[in-house]
């Protein structure tokens, strides 16, 4: 918890101007066309600021200013200790703008000031400085050639990156995308989502102070239709990295396919089961898992654990835990460094999370929590449980989210395994047991891009973050990564 008081945030807040215009060739602009849109706090639908919206022209003035910094050199071609160094600076201004980077996020989207304060901006730095002192450290290939020859294998940047990230970790998820591709000499454009641009502009011009070359990271904000296509269209792009909606995702595999086949990795979400066996030690600690496992964020996380599969052995005791924490959860203002859960990140979100709520009663099913009214004028949605919802039903099988955990009971552990890979998704899983064996057995036969024995949600930048089926291709995070902003290139020389 912060030293700063409530007051003192809301005295900031209101004092508070946000970066709003463009950040292109290194340089903040207003959009070609002069159109401007609203952004407003889920908080209580205050006005924060009038963004720069933009437009075809102004992608194409990115993409192509992000395309001569790289044919430049600069830092397509710089040593990578000197890369390194940037991205160090970079990684110590986000940290030495930490107050200001967390009150932009939690105004913009209704994150709980302590968790912006504690996860999002500190996790965008060390995935900066991650990515940064891995990068000198990072060795190309000789490969078995004859005597008479010598093959080299070099990982090559692709050049110009168009990255389009949601509106759930607008700073982290970005951070993720442009710490491998600018560690590995490559430039950037980023898309941040309309509900949450605020946070990308500052970062932009902090990674400019830090020493990026003009041209090499650029942030235009703009409608995902409007300047998101354009970036996905741009025949000098040569990749696209998205995290979002499968709907949205597929979108990009067309742009690819009808401008230059440029490479795409997806981030898609998931309907991530949380399962927990008979034998489940620790129930209070499992409960605790469950809840913040679905909760955090509001349930808006790509991995949240939003099913909970459970065996009759720990089935009524745990519920009856999970109930009572949920019902605990300190739900309000995203400012008051007591709150666990703020409100939704916008409006339009709380009005899709709670068509999923009336669908309880159609689809059989039935509240063990308390349907609270929202709280004060912000965009909120009391913590859920339902239960008794078939595995096939919408509320089971579709991501929510939102703060909606759904309860499958599994008759024994062939049915929890089904239950648990029943959607089409496949980005993470949990499972609970005190069996050594089965839990290895049940990580290997759960269908996720990442499996947690008796945790949920433990993660860190060193391991791979994606998913099978409609959950995406490709992953972020991790030495993995790299693989996605770089092509390999063989060199061979004749030596006779
Ligand atoms: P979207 O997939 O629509 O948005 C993600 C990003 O894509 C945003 O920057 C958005 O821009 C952009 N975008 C939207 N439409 C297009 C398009 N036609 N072409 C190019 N870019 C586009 O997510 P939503 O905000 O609509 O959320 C809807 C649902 O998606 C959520 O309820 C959730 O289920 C899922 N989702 C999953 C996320 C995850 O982490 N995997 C993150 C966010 C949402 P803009 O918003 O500015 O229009």
């Amino acid at each position: 918890m912060t030293a700063v008081t409530l007051q003192e945030w809301v005295r900031r807040a209101n004092s508070l101007v946000p970066r709003s215009d463009a950040f292109i060739g290194g340089a903040f602009t207003p959009a070609q066309s002069g159109e401007r849109f609203p952004t407003s706090t889920p908080r209580d639908g205050t006005h924060l600021a009038d963004l720069a919206a933009c437009g075809e022209a102004d992608v194409d003035r990115a993409v192509r200013s992000a395309h001569l910094a790289f044919e430049a050199g600069t830092w397509s071609q710089a040593d990578p200790a000197h890369r390194k160094a940037v991205l160090l600076r970079f990684a110590e201004l986000v940290l030495s703008n930490l107050e200001e980077l967390a009150l932009l996020e939690s105004l913009d989207v209704g994150k709980p000031i302590s968790d912006t304060l504690s996860v999002d901006v500190p996790g965008a730095a060390r995935t900066l400085s991650w990515y940064a002192e891995a990068i000198d450290k990072t060795y190309d290939q000789i490969a078995p050639a004859p005597r008479s020859a010598v093959a080299m294998i070099t990982r090559e940047p692709l050049g110009v990156v168009g990255a389009v990230v949601p509106w759930n970790y607008p700073l982290l998820i970005s951070s993720w995308k442009l710490a491998p591709a600018l560690a590995s000499g490559n430039s950037v454009v980023l898309k941040p989502a309309e509900d949450s641009s605020l946070s990308a502009l500052l970062l932009a011009e902090l990674g400019s102070q830090a020493g990026l070359p003009d041209g090499v990271l650029n942030v235009v904000p703009g409608s995902g239709p409007v300047a998101g296509a354009a970036l996905g269209r741009h025949h000098l792009v040569a990749k696209l990295a998205f995290t979002g909606s499968p709907a949205v995702g597929r979108r990009f595999l067309a742009y690819a396919a009808e401008s230059n086949a440029k490479q795409v990795s997806l981030e898609l979400g998931g309907k991530s089961p949380q399962v927990v066996l008979g034998d489940a030690p620790n129930l209070d600690a499992v409960a605790s898992s469950v809840a913040w496992g679905i909760y955090y964020n509001a349930g808006q996380t790509c991995n949240a654990g939003s099913l909970l599969v459970t065996e009759p052995g720990v089935r009524d005791e745990l519920l009856h835990k999970v109930v009572s924490l949920t019902n605990g959860f300190v739900v309000g203002d995203p400012l008051n460094p007591a709150t666990q859960m703020g409100p939704l990140a916008s409006y339009p979100q709380r009005e899709r999370v709670t068509g999923y709520l009336d669908l309880v009663g159609s689809e059989g099913g039935r509240l063990l929590t308390t349907r609270q009214a929202h709280v004060g004028p912000g965009a909120y949605v009391a913590p859920t449980l339902v239960d008794g919802v078939p595995a096939a039903s919408r509320l089971a099988q579709e991501e929510v989210f939102g703060p909606v955990l759904v309860h499958l009971p599994a008759k024994n552990l062939d049915d929890a395994i089904k239950l648990a890979n029943g959607t089409r998704y496949g980005l993470a899983a949990s499972v609970w047991t005190r069996d050594v064996s089965v839990a290895h057995h049940t990580a290997r036969r759960l269908r996720a891009g990442t499996v947690w024995v008796n945790t949920f949600d433990a993660s860190d930048v060193i391991t791979p973050f994606g998913g099978f089926g409609e959950s995406g291709s490709g992953r972020d995070k991790s030495l993995h990564a790299l693989d996605a902003y770089t092509a390999l290139k063989t060199t061979w020389i004749n030596l006779t």
